[in-house]
């Protein structure tokens, strides 16, 4: 429980306005983008500032109250889950765009400003910000730092980690600190490095400085038919090994492109067993020279059919049925887990057969939609919650996809954060000394635990006594009793 003084000093700090404590207000925030686990925080705080997430802090600090930071609650392995017993510090109230340098290509943001705005704030001045997660028009920057997040255009870009060059944080004690500097290489340990996919466990984010990229002269985007994922498969390696390093290379199989076509009307051929769309930016010439090269890389690995977008409209439109495929899976089922892992390219074609069958053995279906030039696989296992036993059946099954892009010699996790989903995988990955590493750095930022706990190192009782998706009890599905 939250003692009486904790909750007087963050009104203190933000003002009645900027509190939440009423049980059923507090329930909008029991989840994020991971609805299978759900715990509503003890306190809702809503800061303004650097200086009130630091008060906030400090009052946290004070009392040994965890804490847990939460942008848009967009993320998808449950690292924004807040704690029964915590404050909830949700970064949306903090939405400048602070500073533009055009000469240097840098912009200053405090967290809660969204992925897409930023591009938008600088698309007059010919200047965009390259990660793209496909939630990029609600997901903010303080959630990106905190996840390292990717997109479509990573594979050519690189991650969050690569744009984000310094940064304001409010560690676990309070202080305020900053991390890395606005120019290139500063010297010392690269602690903004550690702090950006750290997943809330470090502190809070309060100020981002990103990197900005000049806009391509020239774009130009194609999708690709083929009759299998395998051949797709093929083509993104044969693509890949002309040394040609696209922008994005995405794939679709059938399921996918049948939610993303009922959703979007993008264009996407329904009939064909998987689409790439492939994209290529960079100069005139460069883009032009490239193009007819992976035309005919495509079409020797089989493809059916090849759509070239023919204006920036029909370009934003196959973007717009990429981007949708997850939220467009509710039109294929009532429930899904999006699984996020990553594995060696060249194994594409063997890992997604494993896949198929593995999903046809528990009798359930699996639409896979992902970054095919990096290897980072989003399988979503679609269930029905209706049907007894579905949703085991479909976690199990998620969590044995997972450990099987480890077993080929990938990871747990492409972009998505380990969070509370994967917690319990990471010792798939990493031995007991690893861990004890990472554990040991994660004190020297926190030493009482505060920030975060619970997530991203396997505990006793994640792994021992997993609570498992959040099922209705039967008092709450009969309207007897309700859940705060
Ligand atoms: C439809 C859909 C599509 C998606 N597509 C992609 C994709 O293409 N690529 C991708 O990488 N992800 C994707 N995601 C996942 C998600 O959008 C990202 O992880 C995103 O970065 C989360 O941002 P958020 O603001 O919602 O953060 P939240 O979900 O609120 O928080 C995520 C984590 O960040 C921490 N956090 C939040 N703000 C701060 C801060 N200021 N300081 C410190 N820690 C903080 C939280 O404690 C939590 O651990 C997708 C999600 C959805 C729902």
């Amino acid at each position: 429980m939250i003692s009486g003084s904790l909750r007087r000093r963050c009104q203190d700090v933000v003002g009645p306005d900027g509190v939440i404590a009423d049980p059923l207000r507090l329930r909008t925030y029991e989840c994020d983008g991971l609805t299978g686990y759900r715990v509503v925080p003890a306190l809702v705080v809503l800061p303004r500032t650097t200086e009130e997430v630091a008060a906030v802090v400090r009052a946290c600090a004070a009392e040994g109250v965890p804490f847990v930071a939460r942008g848009a609650g967009t993320g998808l392995s449950g690292g924004a889950l807040p704690h029964a017993e915590g404050v909830l510090i949700v970064l949306q109230r903090m939405r400048r765009i602070l500073e533009i340098d055009p000469v240097n290509q840098r912009a200053v943001l405090e967290p809660g400003v969204t992925n897409l705005e930023i591009s938008r704030a600088v698309a007059g001045l010919d200047l965009y910000y390259a990660p793209d997660p496909s939630s990029q028009v609600v997901c903010t920057i303080g959630g990106n730092v905190a996840e390292n997040s990717g997109g479509a255009h990573c594979l050519k870009y690189g991650f969050t980690t690569n744009h984000v060059v310094a940064l304001e944080t409010v560690m676990p004690d309070g202080e305020i600190v900053q991390l890395g500097a606005p120019h290139a290489d500063p010297i010392g340990y690269d602690l903004r490095g550690v702090f950006v996919g750290s997943e809330g466990t470090l502190g809070i984010a309060t100020k981002v400085m990103v990197r900005l990229l000049r806009k391509p002269q020239a774009v130009r985007t194609l999708v690709a038919d083929f009759t299998s994922p395998h051949d797709a498969g093929d083509a993104v390696s044969a693509i890949i090994a002309e040394g040609i390093v696209p922008a994005a290379v995405e794939m679709l199989d059938q399921l996918a492109i049948a939610a993303c076509e009922d959703a979007t009307n993008a264009g996407y051929s329904r009939d064909a067993g998987a689409a790439l769309v492939v994209e290529l930016d960079g100069s005139d010439a460069e883009v032009e020279a490239e193009f007819d090269v992976v035309l005919r890389l495509c079409e020797d690995t089989g493809a059916t059919k090849i759509r070239i977008a023919g204006s920036p409209e029909e370009r934003a439109l196959i973007w717009k049925g990429r981007k949708a495929a997850f939220a467009a899976m509710g039109r294929l089922s009532p429930d899904y887990f999006v699984q996020d892992g990553v594995i060696p390219r060249v194994k594409l074609g063997e890992v997604l057969a494993r896949i198929a069958t593995m999903a046809e053995n528990d009798g359930l279906r699996v639409a896979n939609v992902f970054h095919a030039g990096d290897g980072n696989l989003h399988p979503l296992v679609l269930y029905d919650d209706g049907v007894g036993g579905q949703a085991e059946r479909a976690e199990r099954l998620a969590t044995a996809i997972v450990e099987l892009c480890v077993e080929v010699g990938g990871s747990i996790t492409g972009e998505h954060g380990v969070g509370t989903d994967k917690a319990c995988s990471m010792p798939k990955m990493f031995t007991e000394d690893d861990l004890a590493v990472m554990l040991r750095v994660r004190t020297a930022f926190d030493p009482q635990g505060i920030s975060n706990p619970g997530k991203v190192f396997p505990t006793p009782r994640l792994c021992g006594e997993r609570p498992g998706p959040y099922k209705p009890h039967p008092l709450e599905t009969a309207g007897v009793v309700e859940r705060l």
